[in-house]
């Protein structure tokens, strides 16, 4: 079987920014739908790099030898509230709660808080499982983990209907708007996923 990255999400969106990014690898990249795997996986760690190996890890055991298994854990970091919502950021009030509540909740937390200490960053983990270089060893496996960020702050009310999640109240000042006012293609440029995506393509090639 040829060479495939597994990508370790449901979610299309996700699929379609990491397929922009990754193309000039010029290896196919599927979600794990796509590669027909199925696998529930318990996001214990205590950190974004410790959730996205652990899920890269659960996929690649599902996977093909040749296979190259990349997965991602993101969220908000407030710094005011010491990190929060932070590796809980889609588990924050409950996984059901919407983000109508959810990001009413944290402007409310910020309440009188002035504009130099409301400072937030997006966050995004990548880590890749690869089949380790050496032609007779492809059980072996190589690991590696990335990290990305972009760096705002958390308005006073929600703006805009692009994105998804946190991004009506994260703010950036390069361009004065919530990411939920951004194209995707802006968003993408700058975003943490974007970021951890475009390094961990310029550690892929060095390995591949
Ligand atoms: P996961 O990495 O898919 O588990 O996502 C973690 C959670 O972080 C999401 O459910 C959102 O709440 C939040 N999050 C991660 N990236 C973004 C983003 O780009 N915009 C808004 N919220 C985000």
């Amino acid at each position: 079987m040829s060479r495939r990255i597994l990508f370790a999400t449901g979610n299309e969106g996700k699929m379609r920014e990491v397929r922009m990014i990754l193309e000039n690898l010029n290896i196919p990249v599927l979600s794990m739908k796509e590669a027909g795997i199925e696998t529930d996986i318990e996001e214990n760690g205590t950190s974004f790099e410790e959730n996205a190996l652990i899920k890269a890890r659960a996929v690649a055991a599902c996977a093909g030898p040749e296979d190259i298994v990349l997965a991602d854990d993101s969220g908000l970091e407030i710094d005011y509230l010491n990190g929060e919502p932070g590796i809980y950021s889609a588990r924050y009030m409950g996984e059901d709660t919407s983000y109508r509540i959810k990001n009413a909740n944290l402007i409310e937390r910020l309440d009188g808080v002035p504009k130099e200490q409301r400072t937030a960053r997006f966050v995004c983990a990548i880590a890749a499982v690869l089949p380790s270089g050496t032609e007779n060893e492809k059980a072996l496996k190589r690991e590696l983990v990335v990290r990305g960020t972009v760096e705002g702050y958390i308005g006073w009310e929600e703006r805009g209907t692009n994105g998804f999640g946190y991004d009506p109240i994260f703010y950036v000042d390069e361009y004065g708007c919530s990411t939920a006012e951004l194209d995707s293609e802006t968003k993408n440029r700058i975003s943490h996923r974007g970021n951890a995506l475009r390094l961990c393509e310029e550690r892929l090639k060095e390995l591949l």
